[in-house]
């Protein structure tokens, strides 16, 4: 049967399995294997809804796919994840439940990201009758560019780097340039100094 034709026939958005799990931030791999055990009997932490649809193709309504989202208890230790068929390393945001870049949470160990830290921040000052205008959000001023490994390029030698060799830089950024880098300059800094002193 037509999925397309069925939504019509629903007036019901539906997803596939791939949608299904694309949604969930999960490969489809992982939603199958776990609705697959569940099929067989075996206990699942959380159970997988009973599809509308189990022809040809698995067919789960939009209400449906948004409730087990809701139900799933969120992992928040930092993992990875494919989104948009890159791999990102990141954490879940307890407020938001939204899935973040670690650069984008808060703090290294803040359960919060960025934006709801700043929206919380926004919503005490304008209770408090401050203005908010000079703690407007900092627009974003380079976009780091990530590989497909989720790696991070050095701006100074061009090196794809692991997320941990960055040091954080201004909130929610890492700095531009790896550690090793800015070492180097530092002790560039230091030999001149030293060089005019004497
Ligand atoms: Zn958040
Ligand atoms: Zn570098």
């Amino acid at each position: 049967m037509d999925k397309t034709y069925l939504e019509n026939q629903m007036g019901v958005k539906l997803y596939t399995m791939t949608e299904f799990a694309e949604y969930l931030g999960w490969t489809q791999q992982r939603l199958s294997k776990i609705y697959h055990s569940q099929i067989k009997g075996a206990k699942v932490r959380t159970k997988v809804p009973d599809p509308v649809f189990s022809g040809l193709r698995l067919l789960w309504t939009e209400g449906q796919v948004k409730q087990y989202k809701k139900d799933i208890r969120p992992n928040y230790k930092p993992e990875w994840r494919k989104i948009d068929g890159k791999q990102v390393y990141g954490r879940v945001c307890r407020m938001c439940t939204d899935f973040k870049r670690i650069e984008d949470m808060s703090g290294k160990n803040s359960p919060y990201c960025y934006t709801c830290i700043s929206r919380k921040g926004g919503e005490k000052r304008r209770l408090l009758g401050e203005t908010t205008s000079k703690f407007k959000p900092r627009s974003r001023v380079h976009v780091r560019k990530y590989n497909p490994q989720g790696k991070l390029q050095c701006r100074t030698c061009k090196i794809f780097k692991d997320v941990a060799e960055f040091r954080a830089g201004t909130s929610p950024q890492l700095r531009p340039d790896c550690k090793d880098c800015l070492n180097a300059r530092r002790r560039e800094r230091y030999a001149k100094k030293g060089d005019s002193n004497e």
